[in-house]
């Protein structure tokens, strides 16, 4: 039998906790609710979730403080983070992503977004997704060849654009911040400023033509691959 995918839910509010349960087991997910941080921290330790949904807002201990504890702890960091936010300003959306959430979703959303949100850090945790060819909306890249195409057309791309474009590909539709850029691009140890993403960044998009459009700047947050962006036809 196929194993369901575990979402954990953390959030205070029941009418919002079960709403998301019944989303969640309607598409095949099997959702378990925790109203509090010792709640979550309990099922956790009993069994670990393929994701985490994890309200900003909690009684006791926040949102924040929990993701920051799970990312540093060995048995819960690698299991993906989405906050789930009602405050919309771009510091807590960065604050969320520096406390190691992989996404976070803004209060309220579309059922419809937060599956795709879902389904995309699951995909970033299959590791078969690293190798060979990826695709996004018309964008294409094969890491055994290489190559990468927009609507079929070959494009030459530089190595850091490569490899940046590679991870924005397997970690497609989700936002990332110029220091998460630079730990999973560059590497952990490697020491430079922020900037130098906005400059690759620039040179993909440009390497990408049209495609380029792809690439969207979240203001104060960072950079999103996304195939909701659909380059606009040359008039
Ligand atoms: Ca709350």
């Amino acid at each position: 039998m196929r194993r369901l995918p575990g979402v954990l839910i953390v959030e205070d509010e029941p009418a919002i906790a079960e709403l998301i349960s019944v989303n969640l087991r309607h598409s095949g997910f099997r959702p378990v609710w925790a109203m509090d941080s010792i709640t979550a921290q309990a099922e956790l330790e009993a069994v670990l979730p393929d994701v985490i949904l994890l309200d900003w807002m909690l009684p006791g201990e926040s949102g924040l403080t929990l993701a920051k504890r799970w990312r540093a702890h060995p048995r819960t960091k690698t299991v993906p983070i989405i906050m789930l936010t009602a405050r919309g300003d771009e510091v807590d959306r960065v604050a969320g992503l520096d406390a190691g959430a992989d996404d976070y979703i803004a209060k309220p959303f579309s059922t419809k977004e937060l599956l795709a949100r879902i389904r995309a850090v699951l995909r970033r945790r299959a590791p078969e997704q690293d190798a060979g060819l990826v695709t996004v909306g018309d964008l294409s890249l094969d890491a055994s060849t290489y190559r990468v195409t927009f609507q079929g057309q070959l494009l030459k791309l530089g190595p850091t654009e490569f490899k940046l474009l590679h991870y924005l590909m397997t970690h497609a539709e989700r936002v990332h911040s110029r220091s998460q850029l630079l730990d999973k691009v560059w590497g952990d140890h490697v020491f430079i400023e922020e900037r130098t993403v906005d400059v690759h960044v620039k040179r993909l998009r440009e390497a990408l033509g049209d495609g380029g459009q792809m690439i969207d700047t979240v203001r104060g947050a960072g950079y999103r691959l996304s195939a909701q962006t659909v380059p606009a036809k040359q008039a």
